[in-house]
This record gives C-alpha cells, structure tokens and sequence, in this order.
C-alpha cells in the first residue's frame, strides 16, 4: 500500500472484477502514490549511479570534442553530432545502422539483465526518485501519509514545493535543449530579452512546463502508460532473463508470524505490504512479472529489511530469473543470446564499413527544368544541369568540378570553384555541353571529378539527353 490514508473516491457506477491500473481508483479516480523510502544496499547503489549520471547527464552538452560537440542533435539543421563525428541526412546507411545496433543492443541488454535501463537509468526514474521525491518528502514528510500533496501539506508548504518543482524543472528545460540547440545558442538566448528570441523562448517555457507536468503530477504514468518500452518486455524477456521476483516457493502460504500450537505451517512472506508500500508503481511484486515493474529494487531492499527482523535469511525477493526463482532449469544459452550478438557484429561491421568509405563531399548532379536539351549553333549539344555539393566534414571547403574525360565536354559554371560551409550544401546551375559524336540513341554519359584540393576525389556520373537521331559519320 503506497497509502495508509484511504483515498477520497467517487460512487462506483460499474465495479470492475479486478484491479485495472496500479495507479487508478475502483471508481477510475486517480490513485496518488507516494512510495516508503526503503533503505538498504541497492538504494545505496542505484544512488550512487543516479547522482553519477545526473551529473554526466548535465556536463555532456558542455563538452567538445575535435571542437564539436559531444553530442548534438541539431534537427532544424538536420545534423547529429556524436562524439565530434556529425552525420547528415545524406548519411542514411551510416544512421540506419546506428540506430539498428542500438535497437539490438536494447534488445541484447533486456534479454540478458531485463528492465536494468528503467530502473538504474532512465532520466524518468533518475530525476523522479533521486531529485523530486527527495524534495517532496523534505516539505511533505513521509511518515505514513499518503494522497496527493493537497491532503498532506499546508497550503504554504504546497506552494514552497512547487515553487522548487518549477526551478527545477526549468534548470532541467534548459539541460534538455541544449542537447538539441548546443550550449553557445543557450548562453545567448539566456542573455538576451525573450523578445529577441520569442520561439526559442516559447520551445523552452513549453519543455519547462511539460517537466512540471510529468514530475510533479504525471509521474509514474510515464512509465506505465507512456513508455512502449515496458509493454515489449514480454516479448523482449524470457524465463531467464535477469528480472525482481519473488520466492514464491519460500514465501508462500504467507500470513501473519503466529507462534500458536498447531498452526499451519507458513512459508517466509509475513504479508506485511511493505514491498507494496514502497513500490514507485504501486503494485505487488508478489503477484508476479508485471509490465509497471520497473525492476528498482526498492522490494527487494523492504523485504530484506523485514526479513532481517524476523531472523529469517534476506533473499525473499531477489534478483533472479523466473527460471532461477522457481527452481526450474536455468538456460545459460538461449538462442536469443546468441542470435543478437551475432547481428549486431555484422551491423558493426557494416557500420565500421559505412564510416571508413564515408565521402567527404556529397554530390549530387539533378536536371534543371525547361527542356531538356539544347543545340547551340555550332552544332554541339548543351544540357542545363544542377550541381548540389554537401559538404561532410567539419571544416569549410572549395571544391573544383571538371569532367574525367575532357575531349568533346566542356562545362560551363558561374565560378570556377564553389566555397561550400561545414555540413551545408550549395546548388549550383551548369551547362554540360558535349558533342553530338558523343550521343548513342539521343543520350551521352559522362562523369564528373570534383576535388577540394585536400585530397577529396569524387566522381559522379551525368546523364546527358540529345538528339534521337544520332550524328551522321564523318565521310
Ligand atoms: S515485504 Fe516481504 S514479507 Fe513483507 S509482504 Fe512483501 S514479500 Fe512478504
Ligand atoms: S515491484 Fe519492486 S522492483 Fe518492481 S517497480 Fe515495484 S518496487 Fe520496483
């Protein structure tokens, strides 16, 4: 029980056969949850490592790397940056299988360790039990009162709160979006009177508000409701994978200690609630494998603690697969295992691949509008073309366009040479004009060499349209 105060419900009009939600009262009310802080060695872990990544969380935006920034993920740009290393659209295969290896990654991770991302590092469960709830058991207090803050704290207690809950919602508003706009585009926009920059600002009250809504009233439900993720653990775990359960073998029948002669024989679990007490999504461990579950071990750390007081071994609720827990076989490999690290090799390698042969220069040659071709009066045939050049790498560059085979082509550009800016593409208008020798059946190919003078060298093919009628042989 998360609360020892009956919560105020509405009449029930139609009574479901059983619990729905967690988080939700018979007559569909909310169900407010304020969870008993249980100490014990995994808090003390889970501690360590949410104050760990709250602080990597914050310095990350502020760190460079081959002067870029260690992450950024610039989408009015369409950019990202990780690691110094900025991809652009035009890097689809190298984005494909990123974003493939995380996902089989995430997949490889659940199946060996189950939900250890929700629980020991997800933003969500980071900021709500290592930051808010804190807080909010130093204004409310904890002992034994439950509800929303309104039944639990003075109207000026209520306000102090909140007034917290804001500063810090925006300081975390400000952290957030620097990962997408970068830290220089903050500090100025910090600088500066909203009225200068008024849709920057607007983004920044609207994140600021959506994390006051989720970490002071939305809460849990983000992972209960929101998050796709815990509802594919059914099909990303198995009967082996790492999960919190319970002994059932050893808890149970539960009941009550009672010492009287001739009672039945009772299994450990002194049905106390205490592990429903503390449970952040308010369910009962004891029930088993639950999609709210978000394996935070807090059950495990009130068990223990009650099993300590009754001299009974800790262990009650574990880490332990279902497999383990239930004494069946314990399979230390299963196809999955080995079947996800086995693709993830060949996306690696693809990966290392995509990178190595990444082109400093993306180019592209598309046909301009208007017809498609032209005879100029000394009888060669012209094609107005557009050059788009992107250009991948992080410093500015001059790029040369010429074709490979010279003879019969010549190529007619405003400038000889194109200044293109880091990760921008330039377009650019040009008269491709070969002779009608050249043309088989109305069309010509040809291919163009652009070069930067610092070792780039692209060649790019180019379609030409002519004359169907091909030139008459020379007598
Ligand atoms: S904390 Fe342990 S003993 Fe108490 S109800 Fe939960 S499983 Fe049973
Ligand atoms: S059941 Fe236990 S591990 Fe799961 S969310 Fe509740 S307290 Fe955390």
């Amino acid at each position: 029980m998360t609360s020892t105060e009956p919560q105020r419900q509405l009449p029930v009009l139609l009574e479901p056969p059983e619990r729905v939600l967690s988080t939700l009262n018979d007559d569909g009310s909310r169900r407010w949850l304020s969870p008993r802080l249980s100490r014990g060695v995994w808090l003390e872990r889970r501690r360590a490592v949410a104050y760990g990544l709250i602080l990597l969380f914050t310095v990350i935006p502020h760190l460079r790397m081959g002067g870029r920034p260690l992450i950024l993920i610039d989408i009015p740009k369409r950019e990202f940056t990780f690691f110094g290393f900025t991809l652009l659209p035009t890097d689809t295969l190298i984005l494909a299988f990123f974003v493939l290896g995380v996902l089989l990654s995430v997949f490889l991770v659940t199946a060996l360790f189950g939900r250890i991302w929700c629980g020991w590092a997800c933003p969500q469960t980071v900021y709500m039990e290592f930051l808010f709830r804190p807080i909010e058991r130093l204004f409310l207090g904890t002992a034994g009162r439950g509800g929303p803050p309104s039944a639990r704290a003075s109207a000026g207690r209520r306000v102090a709160l909140y007034a917290v809950y804001l500063l810090i919602s925006c300081l975390l508003a400000h952290t957030f979006l620097a990962y997408f706009v970068g830290t220089d585009a903050l500090a100025r926009w910090v600088r500066q009177s909203p009225l200068e920059h008024p849709i920057p600002f607007l983004v920044m009250a609207f994140v600021t508000g959506m994390m006051m809504f989720n970490f002071s009233y939305f809460r849990e439900q983000t992972c209960i409701l929101a998050c796709p993720y815990g509802r594919l653990q059914s099909v990303l775990l198995d009967r082996d994978s790492l999960i919190v359960s319970y002994d059932r073998r050893r808890g149970e029948p539960r009941g009550r200690m009672t010492h009287a002669p001739g009672a039945a024989p009772q299994g450990d679990c002194i049905d106390c609630h205490l592990c429903v007490a503390t449970c952040p999504t308010g369910i009962d461990i004891r029930d088993g494998l639950q999609l709210e579950c978000v394996h935070c071990a807090q059950c495990i750390d009130a068990c223990d603690a009650v099993m300590r007081k009754v001299n009974r071994p800790p262990g009650l609720i574990r880490y332990g697969s279902q497999n383990a827990v239930s004494g069946e076989v314990v399979r230390t490999t299963r196809w999955r295992i080995i079947l996800y690290p086995a693709i993830l090799l060949v996306v690696g390698a693809g990966l290392a691949l995509a990178i190595a042969n990444r082109r400093p220069v993306d180019v592209r040659v598309l046909r301009s509008p208007g017809p498609p071709f032209a005879v100029l009066p000394d009888g060669r045939i012209a094609n107005a073309m557009r050059l788009k050049l992107t250009n991948r790498t992080s410093e500015p560059a001059r790029y040369h366009v010429a074709p490979r085979d010279a003879a019969g082509i010549e190529l007619r550009l405003d400038h000889d040479d194109i200044t293109v800016l880091p990760g921008r593409t330039e377009t650019r208008g040009m008269l491709v004009v070969a002779a009608r020798d050249q043309f088989t059946a109305g069309r010509a190919q040809v291919t163009l060499i652009v070069t930067d003078g610092a070792g780039a060298h692209v060649e790019t093919p180019c379609a030409l349209l002519g004359p169907a009628r091909d030139a008459e042989p020379a007598p």
